[in-house]
């Protein structure tokens, strides 16, 4: 079993946490003069001037309920964003460690890193987007304390082999992070059950996308108890806002909608794929499980331009590895939809 406190930053296991008033006493009391509140009530209408519930207890349990886990592996970030950032800071110390990525992949991993001064060491994926596992693991070191996968990746589109994860699992010297983002497009595909298997992995999920509420910053992480603890111990008190929290719970009392959306939103995919198919100038249209299309194209810049001045923003994926030529196109409403290839067919790819 992976030794969580052998991993961490030594200094943090000493570490003495923050305790709020909402740790120090969190029953019902008649009269809650504690924390420095304004016990007037906010400015405007809403339960809004009490602290939140900094274990978000309520809301892990409704997760944990869902997801199949225990509310003691649930971390809540605001974002995943946040996740990313705590265990980069939990785990790596910037003289020592380092975190390996799989570009062409979601550009957080590094930024993060990097703003932690904690060096950034990139193995590609094969031009097949899976992973080059003999390369991956000729480059595991003792300080190789994070591996980022992302699966769907972002912005190829496509999800890893789950032999291939597993194999990352048991070579790598310290935590995989495997970034399910996207996962609610292909549910099926979701690794979160090899968590009782693997104590070094850790799986990141969010409301951003299929949920449809990247504006409330709610990110998942889940993993072994003593992780998320750590995890917990060096978070800001109060990350999950309270609005946040209440959105959240009315969100999850509404997943036939998100099962709604997902299947309207993978249905306009695979039209959209087919009709870019026929667009002049098109050259490939890879295979997506996500919310997206990776789009191969003879000038990615030119048209990039272009639909730019007609008021159509997509994002600019040919400078990256492997992904010369191509734009990532997100999938829009219908109405959107056509009003791309419309612009598409007349710019001439
Ligand atoms: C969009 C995205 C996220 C979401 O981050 P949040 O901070 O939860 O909004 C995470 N990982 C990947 C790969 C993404 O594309």
């Amino acid at each position: 079993m992976t030794d969580i406190r052998r991993l961490a930053r030594p200094h943090l296991l000493a570490l003495k946490p923050y305790t709020s008033a909402r740790d120090e006493f969190s029953g019902e009391a008649k009269v809650s003069l504690d924390a420095n509140e304004n016990a007037f009530g906010p400015v405007i209408p809403g339960a809004y001037h009490r602290y939140p519930d900094p274990h978000q207890k309520a809301l892990k349990n409704r997760l944990a309920a869902l997801k199949g886990v225990k509310p003691e592996q649930i971390f809540l970030g605001n974002g995943s964003d946040e996740a990313i950032d705590l265990l980069i800071r939990a785990f790596c110390d910037p003289a020592r460690d380092h975190v390996i990525i799989n570009p062409p992949t979601y550009g957080m991993y590094q930024v993060s890193a990097e703003v932690n001064a904690v060096r950034v060491e990139p193995v590609l994926l094969r031009p097949d987007f899976q992973l080059n596992i003999p390369e991956l693991v000729a480059a595991f070191r003792p300080g190789s304390k994070l591996v980022f996968l992302c699966s769907p990746n972002n912005p190829s589109g496509n999800c890893l082999d789950e032999a291939s994860v597993r194999r990352v699992l048991q070579h790598a010297p310290g935590l995989v992070l495997l970034d399910e983002a996207y996962i609610d497009f292909v549910p099926e595909r979701s690794l979160l059950p090899l968590l009782d298997e693997f104590p070094n992995l850790v799986v990141l999920q969010t409301f951003s996308k299929a949920w449809g509420l990247a504006g409330l910053r709610l990110g998942m992480a889940f993993g072994h108890p003593e992780l998320i603890a750590l995890l917990d111990k060096i978070k800001a008190p109060y990350n999950i806002n309270q609005l946040t929290q209440q959105l959240a719970h009315e969100a999850l009392g509404q997943e036939d909608e998100k099962h709604r959306l997902v299947a309207e939103i993978c249905a306009q995919r695979e039209l959209l794929r087919e009709e870019l198919a026929d667009v002049p100038g098109v050259l490939h249209v890879f295979p997506s499980d996500a919310n997206f299309l990776l789009v191969r194209v003879a000038d990615a810049d030119r048209l990039y331009a272009q639909l730019l001045a007609e008021g159509i923003v997509v994002r600019n994926r040919s400078k990256g590895p492997l992904c010369e030529g191509c734009l990532r196109l997100t999938v829009g409403t219908p109405e959107e939809n056509a009003q791309l290839l419309a612009a598409m067919r007349r710019i001439g790819a």
